[in-house]
């Protein structure tokens, strides 16, 4: 049997390898942190960069059934920023040196969001003299709007694939077209296809998910040459149908450690890629983010929505930083991170190190431009 010290001085991970990985406990999965964190610090370096996230609209089409904003979930009040509003969060970004934003909402495909989103982005190029970095996060749209967004701005985009396994997707979507596997995979290679740097990732810790189909979440990412990755731990919410198998999940602290686990790993499987703490490990642990960076992560996306409709944009329970402005959100962070001993990469757009090199040619950064 190879032991740990042979896997981790491994270039190429096979699917025994990292299921041991994710079974490491104790000194071993020290010992994997710290190599991830040595991984990470030679290829791309200790600073994270930062993407404002802006929660543009909570209005969605769709009814997964793990999301507290789903369609069907009438308690929930709905919400669409105005134009004004997100042009101020764009600003509060460049004049926090943020370098980058994401816009990330429930998923709508009429024409009325798909050219509010055209003229939002270009308002943003616009008032940013083209400095601000945009990734978008708005769901399975068609070839035509993912290259109209692109040609309006925005050059990055997440789509979780949530998990890579066609059964288990099955099992936390309901059975119609519009929440079909076989459409979210052609999603993914239509974003590379319209120009984008390629984002995506799965949750962690879902009822009745194996760590077989972990390890084979993180060789699907692999396989699909992804250029960024956010992937956090799964968190109940009482008013989704998936709550009704709460009994079938891990605790919480578990969920985190595999999160950590996975992000670990996959640092070694991939380098060069950028990898998002997502904020779910933030509602678990409140330096989960911090230490999500310890373990291979490089971005951080600091919440910078109008406080008010935060807690609107409520995916699961214990939603971190619902009643801290912006500002505050953005001086808490920079003490975090030197805590850790990482800097942040102000006012650079931090682009995938992957994507770059393999597109062989370099982005304009706020920086250089
Ligand atoms: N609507 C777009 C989409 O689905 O791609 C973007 C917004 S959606 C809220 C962003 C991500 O939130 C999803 O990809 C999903 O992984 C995550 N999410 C939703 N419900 C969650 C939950 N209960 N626990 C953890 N993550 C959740
Ligand atoms: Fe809508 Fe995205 Fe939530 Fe699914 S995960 S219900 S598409 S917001």
């Amino acid at each position: 049997m190879t032991t740990l010290t042979e896997i981790l001085k491994k270039s190429f991970l096979d699917k025994q390898d990292i299921l041991t990985l994710l079974q490491t406990t104790g000194e071993d999965q020290l010992a994997l942190f710290r190599k991830s964190r040595e991984i990470t610090d030679f290829q791309i370096g200790n600073k994270v960069y930062l993407r404002g996230l802006i929660e543009y609209s909570n209005v969605c089409a769709k009814d997964c059934l793990y999301c507290g904003i789903r369609k069907s979930n009438r308690k929930q009040a709905r919400y669409v920023l105005s134009d004004e509003e997100v042009i101020a969060c764009a600003q509060h970004a460049l004049d926090n040196h943020y370098g980058s934003i994401v816009i990330q909402a429930g998923e709508r495909s009429d024409a009325i969001f798909t050219s509010k989103i055209t003229a939002i982005l270009k308002e943003i190029k616009k008032m940013s003299n083209g400095t601000l970095g945009v990734t978008l996060s708005l769901g399975e749209q068609k070839l035509e709007t993912y290259q109209e967004w692109f040609e309006a701005g925005a050059h990055r985009y997440l789509l979780r694939i949530e998990s890579s396994n066609p059964k288990m997707f099955a099992k936390i979507h309901p059975h119609n077209e519009l929440h079909s596997f076989e459409r979210r995979l052609k999603a993914l290679h239509d974003l590379r296809k319209a120009g984008f740097q390629l984002g995506t990732g799965v949750m962690i810790g879902l009822p009745f998910q194996t760590l077989d189909q972990m390890a084979d979440d993180l060789l699907f990412l692999r396989n699909l040459k992804v250029d960024m990755v956010g992937m956090g731990p799964y968190i109940e919410h009482q008013d989704t149908p998936l709550y009704e198998a709460s009994d079938f999940l891990l605790p919480r602290s578990e969920r985190l450690d595999l999160a950590f686990k996975m992000i670990a790993i996959l640092r070694l499987m991939m380098p060069e890629i950028n990898i998002a703490a997502a904020t779910a490990l933030q509602a678990i642990d409140p330096m989960g983010r911090e230490k999500a960076i310890k373990y291979g992560a490089n971005i951080i996306m600091p919440n910078i929505t109008p406080t008010v409709f935060r807690n609107q944009y409520k995916l699961y329970e214990d939603k971190p930083c619902t009643d801290e402005s912006p500002v505050e959100c953005t001086s808490c962070l920079e003490a975090r991170i030197s805590m850790i001993g990482s800097e942040i990469g102000y006012d650079e757009w931090g682009d995938s190190k992957y994507f770059l090199k393999q597109n062989q040619m370099k982005q304009p950064t706020a920086s250089t431009l």
